[in-house]
């Protein structure tokens, strides 16, 4: 690593039309303290080590940065999606997206799944571990025979006396392999209640805990994230209490599509904050490396990319951050928003920014010329690391036919 000064840019919005109030600015502030604090100085070592230390959960846990998204009576110290969008920003910027991940699938997946779709009763008994950090969670829905299209899903739970049993497997699960509790999709019968055998009123979401007789999983190797217990489940005769069901049965479609839109805005304010930290670390290395007796910044073909790189990033902001005024203003007032535009817009920010981080790493890797390839600066992982977001969440092709069916195609 170099010990050049990075100071970090701020990623706030300008004064004009503010998106963040005062306290967001404040809680930026202590975010990025704590990442540096907590986070940067370990990322080597946890990636080598390929993997974090359970106790760091509980540390973002005991900080708060777990629930600024839920309400107090769960643990949480918000609702405040811009506040948790703050954390999001300010995590991203540590380049490690296996550690992004791993709080991520906890707090962004699990949890808000329970959040939506638990009775109170389910949100005040399993919310607080999660949030606290003292639970790991996890989501799982595709399968190794379904993905981009989550109706094939085939996990099956039948009913059971007065609970379910749950077969089936599921594939590339973020804290798959090492979480405490996963929210599982499974497809149920109309024999068991299902409103009907269209697979979208099949879907349902159950909650399982990982000591649950049946469960296995391992843990898959992967190109990035390498912190990051990516996993392969298998649920094999899994019994389940009734408490356990997240939602009404056929329900769990709509859970789906509606979650999809956090996920992705999730990985859209990620992906621009991680861009604009790689393009920091990207120029100050063209600043103090020199060739031709010059500073490789000097040249213009590298002041353009940059500018390009630079330009990129406030178009992915923008469009990601009305994304995020769209999304907090439906959680305040479903109907003073168009549900439609809520999607097309989250999808097109999506589509715009996972490339985008892929492409800012991949200039920044080249400025770094044969250095790029080695293991000693961070701008390897980066480049493996935003690889994931055009495929994870809804892969960049299902994102057009996202954007393309809002337009009537
Ligand atoms: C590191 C990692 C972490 C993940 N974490 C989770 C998780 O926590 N929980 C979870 O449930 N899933 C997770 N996933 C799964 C991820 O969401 C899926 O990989 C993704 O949705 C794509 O599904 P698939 O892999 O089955 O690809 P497929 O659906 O098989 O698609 C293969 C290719 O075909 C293209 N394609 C498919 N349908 C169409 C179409 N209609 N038109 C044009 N092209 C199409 C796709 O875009 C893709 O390029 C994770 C994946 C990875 C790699």
């Amino acid at each position: 690593m170099s010990d050049l000064d990075l100071s970090p840019t701020t990623t706030a919005d300008g004064p004009t039309l503010p998106l963040f109030g005062e306290e967001h600015d404040q809680l930026r502030a202590s975010a990025r303290a704590f990442v540096d604090r907590e986070i940067v100085p370990n990322v080597e070592a946890w990636e080598r080590d390929e993997q974090v230390p359970r106790e760091l959960f509980e540390r973002v846990g005991d900080a708060g940065f777990l629930g600024l998204g839920f309400a107090p009576d769960v643990g949480g110290s918000g609702p405040d999606r811009l506040a948790q969008a703050v954390w999001i920003e300010e995590l991203a910027r540590a380049l490690c997206g296996g550690v992004a991940a791993d709080l991520g699938a906890t707090s962004d997946l699990a949890a808000t799944y329970i959040d939506a779709a638990g009775t109170e009763a389910q949100r005040e008994r399993f919310l607080p571990p999660l949030l606290a950090g003292t639970r790991i969670g996890a989501l799982a829905i595709t399968e190794p025979g379904a993905g981009s299209d989550v109706a094939g899903i085939t996990t099956r739970a039948r009913r059971d006396g007065d609970g379910w049993i749950l077969d089936g497997s599921k594939v590339f699960i973020t804290n798959g392999a090492r979480c405490d509790d996963v929210v599982v999709a499974a497809m149920v019968s109309p024999d068991d209640g299902a409103p009907g055998d269209d697979p979208h009123a099949r879907l349902t979401l159950f909650l399982v805990s990982a000591d649950a007789d049946g469960f296995e999983r391992r843990r898959l190797p992967m190109l990035g994230w390498r912190t990051s217990y990516t996993g392969e489940l298998t649920f094999d005769g899994v019994r389940l209490d009734d408490g356990r069901r997240l939602g009404d049965i056929g329900a769990g479609f709509g859970h789906v599509m509606a979650a999809f839109a956090w996920e992705r805005l999730a990985m859209s304010l990620g992906a621009v904050a991680s861009a604009e930290r790689t393009l920091e670390l990207g120029i100050a290395y063209a600043q103090q490396r020199e060739a031709f007796g010059r500073p490789i910044a000097r040249f213009q073909v590298w002041k353009h990319r940059f500018a390009d790189c630079r330009a990129n990033i406030a178009t992915g902001r923008a469009l990601t951050y009305q994304a995020l005024r769209l999304v907090v203003a439906q959680a305040e007032r479903a109907d003073a928003v168009d549900p439609t535009e809520v999607v097309r817009t989250v999808a097109m920010a999506k589509l715009a920014t996972q490339r985008l981080a892929f492409e800012v790493a991949d200039e920044c890797l080249q400025v770094h010329g044969g250095a790029g390839y080695m293991m000693e600066y961070p701008i390897q992982r980066v480049w493996r690391d935003t690889r994931l977001g055009p495929i994870g969440g809804g892969t960049d092709q299902i994102m057009r036919g996202t954007i393309a069916k809002t337009l009537g195609l």
